[in-house]
């Protein structure tokens, strides 16, 4: 059992710590023409009456709530430009959901559509999602809980980014790069047999090895006030949100992370959480034997990695720098093929997952993907890869997808920034984005990926594209 009290007494110790460290860095006045102006907010995003819940191949019905979902807004503003970053404690965000978000937002700020990234936790303990005139077969299930919700997320949205620009500050982006090692473990493994396993189990005596990488850095940007005090902090980490199930509302993990960093920093200030990118990562460590699910658990995670981000503080130094520059590309998808004979036998497939006994989770996962692609007529995806810099050391890309860990340590490689943070399910998105090796090796994210092979490679070469040109104009910027 976790000893809770224990956990909380040496978070709030360590915590101390840092804060100390954090309070004696060198006070640097800053420069008038240097000065951003930054807001932020918080608005409560948790269905207000019973509704299905996300993240897995059955229905829930969610029953009361753990911890409130949240929409968090970042608004920055360089006194030419303005952008907003969104994050929203939900499963996944929608290409419909954007758009209506972005609209709304322009139409009542003024911050332009395109400067708008909206990205999800990817909590499994939200709400389904329905995307009106949907091309996704899975999100035609429609109930009218769900369709409320739906049509009164983009208003709350664009009221969260109205009250952070309601109160923009004097301030400057510092950064730096925490690491946790112990958190994110990849689940797909080279097996005994020759084949790459998914999930295996834990002391699975037939794994060999890790079929691919974890990365551990944590991306951390303060917004600083004029006393080098953070009003608000922007961090995001490798690992996917599935720890707590059940069915009350939880935001998971970040609900306690920023719970643990707002005791440090004071809870009027923004702490801000995004999930990078994850596809073939979860939090399961399959070399010890510990149950991993519930809320203690989400609990250990959020705390460590607090921890992780409060031994970061004393690298903190202040980005070069204060330029706003937003851009985006929409990068054609082909989709994965899949012959006609196909097509009849998923809609048998589909047919009988509405009654019990339910066919297997392979053929659910497979019938789902032909009927996605058939049903948009086998067009490709149009995929957008959108880059926001402040200065040449900070830069955010956003990416619509659940993206293998490779692809976002590949975009890091290829980035000229100091620190490159990535938001994974980020202006909608498409499912599973596999690494080019991954489609060869199959398995459960390879069989559900409505993307063909190389698509990954395409979104990685669009954001270090658009990266070099950020980098570049924001150096002739200074
Ligand atoms: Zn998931």
């Amino acid at each position: 059992m976790l000893n809770w009290r224990r956990i909380k007494l040496s978070v709030v110790v360590v915590l101390s710590l840092g804060l100390t460290i954090f309070a004696t860095t060198p006070y640097r006045p800053l420069h008038a023409e240097e000065a951003l102006r930054v807001g932020f907010a918080k608005v409560d995003i948790t269905p207000s009456q019973p509704t299905p819940m996300a993240g897995y191949y059955h229905g829930r019905l969610s029953t009361e709530t753990h911890d409130p979902l949240w929409c968090r807004a970042v608004v920055i503003d360089d006194g030419a430009n303005k952008a907003a970053i969104i994050t929203l404690d939900l499963i996944s965000t929608t290409r419909w959901m954007t758009v209506e978000s972005r609209k709304m937002i322009e139409r009542v700020s003024g911050i332009p559509a395109a400067n708008v990234m909206i990205s999800a936790t990817h909590t499994h303990t939200g709400p389904s999602l329905h995307e009106p005139n949907s091309t996704r077969y899975m999100e035609m299930i429609q109930v009218p809980s769900t369709e409320l919700y739906m049509t009164q997320l983009p208003g709350k949205i664009a009221d969260c980014v109205n009250a952070a620009l309601s109160n923009l500050q004097a301030t400057h982006p510092h950064y730096a790069i925490g690491v946790e090692e112990k958190l994110t473990f990849n689940r797909r493994f080279f097996m005994e047999d020759g084949t790459v396993g998914w999930n295996p189990g834990k002391l699975n005596a037939k794994i060999v090895r890790e079929a691919g990488p974890t990365d551990d850095t944590l991306p951390l940007v303060a917004w600083m006030d004029e006393k080098q005090q953070p009003q608000g902090v922007m961090l995001n980490y490798c690992i996917h949100l599935d720890t707590v199930g059940g069915t009350q509302w939880s935001a998971d993990m970040p609900h306690t992370l920023i719970e643990s960093l707002e005791s440090v920093f004071g809870s009027d200030k923004h702490i801000q959480y995004a999930t990078a990118c994850c596809g073939d990562l979860n939090h399961i460590d399959v070399r010890s034997a510990s149950p991993q699910k519930g809320h203690g658990e989400a609990a250990r995670i959020g705390v460590r990695l607090s921890g992780a981000a409060l031994r970061a503080l004393p690298n903190f130094v202040a980005a070069k720098g204060s330029k706003l520059h937003v851009t985006s590309q929409t990068v054609p998808l082909n989709v994965f093929e899949h012959s006609p004979e196909r097509v009849a036998w998923a809609e048998s497939i589909a047919e009988k997952s509405k009654q019990q006994p339910q066919p297997s989770f392979w053929d659910m996962v497979e019938a789902f993907r032909i009927l996605d692609n058939q049903f948009r007529e086998n067009k490709p995806y149009d995929v957008e890869v959108q880059v926001i810099s402040v200065g040449r050391d900070v830069a955010w890309v956003a990416l619509s997808g659940e993206v293998f860990v490779q692809l976002g340590m590949d975009i890091k490689a290829g980035s000229p920034f100091r620190l490159t943070a990535i938001h994974e399910l980020a202006n909608g998105s498409i499912g599973y984005i596999p690494t080019r090796e991954a489609y060869g090796q199959g398995n459960y994210e390879v069989i559900s990926a409505r993307c063909a092979e190389g698509s990954g490679e395409l979104l990685v070469q669009s954001a270090i594209a658009q990266l070099r040109e950020h980098f570049s104009i924001q150096a002739s910027k200074e």
